[in-house]
This record gives structure tokens, C-alpha cells and sequence, in this order.
């Protein structure tokens, strides 16, 4: 079935059209302006003949007021500085030596940790990183502040999070939350701050924060383009953002209306429908919405849903060359299919999916989860979002970042990959790619870690999942109808164990990523790490092996059935 391709001249002065609007709302969730803006898009969607509607979710939101740097003995000292999504709220502000841990970036052995604990308690330390594992050490090490100094030369101050919780917490996990203020400071300013540590080794510091903290019913726009099935893909994009972040994510928010009108006014009834989804908490919730939608809608996902797109950030100025994140398990003839029918030429790159971007449905069933990301050809910030743009997470991220020219290519992107979605009845998928891909990490981690921690069994159990698996990939080719169920069902099982280290109902920490999270953070050497840290490794290690070998029967057990 061939589809009419989207039309630029209907469709880009309607994204537009919300671009101008969202570029002058405030959207952090909970915000008036937010809440405007999810209003506004039901309504553009109802004006184009769209049965849309909001959906209504209660998040615990962490909103970043101020942050502040003084040194005491020299109140002439001065610099801008921004506090971080749940970091500690201390008005009052703390004081305290400072501490430069100046290989803050590399790698440590829990040995290393260690001493490292003693040398930062009671300190307010300086870093080039601002991650929550490492929060979470400054955290559990008694250190009294963190002051971030930005890796790249801009001097606008970036919006980020420290909460370490994916979605929103149970009173078990509001214990993870950082009780030490953190702040970010330009890099010019840090050098500054380092410079007067350099002269004065015992200088003393204060840094004060504040933050809104509060629980927050929050709007979330759906709509549904039905299908001649139950099945449906599913796109996303967040539309709460940074002050008033064009680029973060208004840009992805008016790629999703267009795709909206696109696919709703196609002549013919689509195969599969298409469910869009403008996410709220991204941003000061730690990805809420999608995380409180897997909890609500999981059965349905479970039962019904094929896909998930997350789009975010696309149509930045200067990002001329286009990157994927995908899971590992689609077709990179389908994935490049569209970039080349679009741009003359396949990704850059194709890399699998990192912890973030709402990725919140790894326990939900799906085969397919990707992302499209764009790069400049020469990346000067550190950025990882807004297309590698200085402005990105700041006040700066306005319209005139947006370059419409590349929004338009990536709307006809999406449209492509959308179209084989919504009409073929195979889907898209590499099994053994994937199984390929998967016993390539494995073997990866295997000589990263100690060989005591012994994963023979798992590489051995995904050696022998190759000929099951091989087996129902050629039935699927030759009958997908008949054998589709099984095939997505085996790969979601090999998603639970690549992406995941808990069950289907519960999600890992924000920083828990890699292949095989729960094999992740296991030593390279016993001789290296203290007895009770290597006593909690190897109890860890017996149960996510278990836990592996568990899903990998699963898996098996699918392929034979
Ligand atoms: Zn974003």
C-alpha cells in the first residue's frame, strides 16, 4: 500500500505556526505555561478533524530555582551558578572546604572510591561531572557540596538533573535522592574558581540552593489514528522542556502534530493505528509521564503496541547529518531506508539506545524502540542534546535555533519509517542481528570484568538460542502472520535482559545503563575492591546471572513454541 507523502507546503506552516507559539511558553511541568501548551496542541489537533484528548498525570516534580557561589573571605568574588533537578534544597546554603577531584571523569576501583570518600567528606568538591552515580557517592561519602564545572567553553548554564530515580519514586526509593546541594558553574568560571583554590589550597566555600518541590497534576495530549487491527506504534515526544526549549522539544513536538494530520488524512485505513503522545516530566520529573503511562496503559502496550519512536530535538540549526539509536533489534535496511529515500544517504551512525529519552517501556513488551538524533558536522559543546547546540537545556534555546529546511527532512523521515509501520504486515526486525550484537557485548564484558564473576552459562545459553531463534526467523519470513507473535515476544525477552536488570513492573536507576545493566558495575579484580564490596558484587552477580538464564529459557521456550 502506498501512501501520499506529507505535504510541506500544509503541514510545515502548522509546525511552525506552534513553534512561534511554544517559543513564548514556559513549559516545566506543573507550569501554567505547560499546561497552555498541552491545551493548544488537543486544540490544533480537534481543528484538524482529530479526536484528541488530554490524559491526566500526577507527578512529583523537582523544579530548579536558584544557585549560588560565594567564597566567604572574599565577598568581592562573584559568578553565576545554577542549581539541578533534585538537588538538595539549602536556602541557607552550606560552607565548607573546597575539594578538586580533578580525575572526577575517569574510571575508580571501589578501593579507589574508598579513599576517595575520606579525601571529599565534609567538602564542597569541584568536578568536571555532575552524573547522579556520582552524586549518589558524594552523597553516601558525607561530602557537603558539588559545584559542576561545565566541559566546553560556552558560557550559558545548562539545565540538568541529579535525580538518580527513574519516573516517579516509591517511598523506598525517595531515600536515593540527593541530600547535598549541587550547583553548575560556566567553564570559565571554574577555571576562575580553580585558580583561586591553586593560590589559596584551604580556601573555604559556600553554595546555597533552592528548589520547588512539589506534586503536580499534569497534562499529557493523545490521540489515536486507528488501524484494521488492535496494533498500533507508538510516537512520543516530550512537550514540557527548559524555559522555552524550541529546539527542546518544540521542534519534536510539531513533527508529531504533522505526523498527526498526515496519517489521519491518508484516503485509506492504515493497517496498524498510530498513537501520539506529547510526554509531560521529562524534564523535572525524570521522564514521569512516560514512566506513569507504562504504568497505566502496560497491559495494553503488552497486548497491542509494535513500537516506540521517542523523537526529540529535531530541526536544529547547523545538525546536518543524522544519527539513529536503536534498540539492535530493527533492520538497518528499514532504518536507513528512510534517511537515504529522504537525504540521498544512510545514517552516520547507527548506535544502540543509552538510559534516557524516555525509553520507560523495556518491561512492556515491544520489539521495537528507536530514536532519531542529529549532529552537526563539528561539535563544539558538550551538548547532548538540541542537535549538539550550545543553547541546548538554557534560556537561549529560541526560534531562532530551529532550522526548518532540516525539520521538514526529519518530518519526512519519520514519515517514511511511520508508513512501513503502519502498512506492512512484517515488521521490521533483525532477530539474529540482535542475538549477534548481543553475544558481541557479552563478550565485551566478559574481559572487562573479573573472571570470577563467571557468565560462561549466559554466553552459552545465548550460543544455543541461535539455532532456535534462526529456526523461527525463517518461519517468519516465510509466513509473518502466523509466526509475528512469537518473534516479538522472543525479542522482548532479549530487550528485558540487554536493557534491564529488574522485572517488568519496576525500572532501573537513571544511571544504570550499558549492555546487561546488572552485570555492569561488577569488578575487574577482586584485589582491587574491599571484602564487603565483593561480598555485594557476588551476590549481585548470582542473581542477575540467575535472572538471565531465567529470561533466556523464556526466550527459547517462545522460539519452540
Ligand atoms: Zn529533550
Amino acid at each position: 500500500m502506498l501512501l501520499r507523502p506529507p505535504v510541506r507546503e500544509h503541514l510545515l506552516p502548522l509546525m511552525d505556526g506552534l513553534l512561534r507559539e511554544f517559543s513564548t511558553l514556559h513549559r516545566l511541568s506543573g507550569c501554567e505555561g505547560a499546561e497552555q501548551a498541552a491545551r493548544r496542541m488537543v486544540s490544533l489537533l480537534q481543528e484538524q478533524g482529530l479526536d484528541a484528548r488530554l490524559m491526566h498525570c500526577p507527578l512529583y516534580l523537582s523544579d530548579p530555582l536558584a544557585g549560588r557561589l560565594r567564597l566567604p573571605e572574599q565577598p568581592q568574588w562573584q559568578c553565576d551558578a545554577k542549581t539541578r533537578s533534585f538537588s538538595a534544597h539549602c536556602p541557607q546554603g552550606v560552607e565548607g572546604r573546597a575539594y578538586y577531584d580533578a580525575v572526577a571523569c575517569e574510571p575508580r576501583t571501589d578501593l579507589e572510591w574508598r579513599s576517595w570518600a575520606q579525601d571529599v567528606r565534609g567538602k564542597i568538591v569541584i568536578a568536571g561531572q555532575g552524573f547522579e552515580d556520582y552524586v549518589q557517592r558524594l552523597c553516601a561519602a558525607g561530602a557537603a557540596g558539588l559545584i559542576h564545572i561545565w566541559g566546553s567553553a560556552e558560557t550559558a548554564l545548562h539545565e540538568e538533573t541529579v535525580g538518580p530515580v527513574w519516573g516517579t519514586p516509591e517511598p523506598d526509593d525517595f531515600l536515593r535522592y540527593p541530600r547535598l546541594p549541587v550547583i553548575c558553574v560556566n567553564q570559565q568560571d571554574g577555571q576562575r574558581l580553580l585558580a583561586q583554590l591553586q593560590r589559596e589550597p584551604l580556601l573555604v566555600l559556600e553554595i546555597a540552593t533552592e528548589l520547588n518541590f512539589h506534586v503536580a497534576e499534569c497534562s499529557m495530549p493523545v490521540v489515536d489514528i486507528p488501524g484494521t487491527t488492535p496494533e498500533f506504534v507508538l510516537l512520543s515526544s516530550h512537550y514540557d522542556a527548559w524555559h522555552e526549549g524550541v529546539t527542546d522539544n518544540a521542534t519534536g513536538n510539531a513533527l508529531c502534530l504533522a505526523m498527526a494530520i498526515h496519517f489521519h488524512q491518508q484516503p485509506q485505513t492504515l493497517l496498524r493505528g498510530l498513537r501520539i503522545i506529547w510526554w509531560s516530566g521529562h524534564s523535572n520529573a525524570r521522564y514521569g509521564g512516560s514512566t506513569w503511562y507504562a504504568d497505566n496503559y502496560r497491559q495494553q502496550l503488552k497486548q497491542h503496541c509494535v513500537a516506540h519512536i521517542n523523537v526529540d530535538s529535531p530541526g536544529c540549526l547547523d545538525a546536518v547529518d543524522v544519527v539513529l539509536n536503536a534498540s539492535g533489534a530493527e533492520s538497518h535496511v528499514f532504518l536507513n531506508a528512510a534517511v537515504e529515500a529522504v537525504t540521498g544517504e544512510p545514517a552516520r551512525r547507527i548506535t544502540t539506545l543509552g538510559k534516557g529519552g524516555d525509553q520507560s517501556f523495556w518491561g512492556c513488551g515491544l520489539p521495537l524502540h528507536f530514536a532519531f538524533r542529529e549532529v552537526p558536522l563539528e561539535k563544539t559543546s558538550q551538548s547532548p542534546g538540541s542537535g549538539g547546540g550550545w543553547w541546548w537545556h538554557t534560556e537561549a534555546d529560541t526560534y531562532d535555533k530551529v532550522d526548518l529546511n532540516i525539520l521538514w527532512r526529519d518530518t519526512q523521515i519519520h514519515a517514511h519509517w511511520l508508513e512501513s509501520l503502519l502498512t506492512q504486515p512484517a515488521l521490521p526486525l533483525a532477530p539474529l542481528a540482535y542475538l549477534n550484537g548481543l553475544q558481541q557485548s557479552l563478550a565485551e564484558l566478559i574481559s572487562a570484568i573479573s573472571p570470577e564473576f563467571d557468565l560462561r552459562l549466559v554466553a552459552e545459553k545465548l550460543q544455543q538460542l541461535q539455532p532456535v531463534l534462526a529456526e523461527l526467523t525463517a518461519k517468519w519470513q516465510k509466513d509473518p502472520m502466523t509466526w509475528q507473535p512469537q518473534l516479538k515476544q522472543a525479542i522482548a525477552g532479549l530487550h528485558r535482559l540487554r536493557y534491564s536488570s529488574v522485572d517488568d513492573f519496576h525500572y532501573d536507576l537513571s544511571y544504570r545503563g550499558g549492555a546487561f545493566p546488572g552485570f555492569q558495575e561488577l569488578a575487574a579484580q577482586r584485589g582491587e575492591t574491599s571484602p564487603e564490596m565483593w561480598l555485594m558484587m557476588t551476590t549481585r552477580f548470582c542473581r542477575q546471572r540467575d535472572r538471565a538464564l531465567s529470561l533466556l529459557e523464556n526466550v527459547a521456550a517462545i522460539c519452540r513454541s
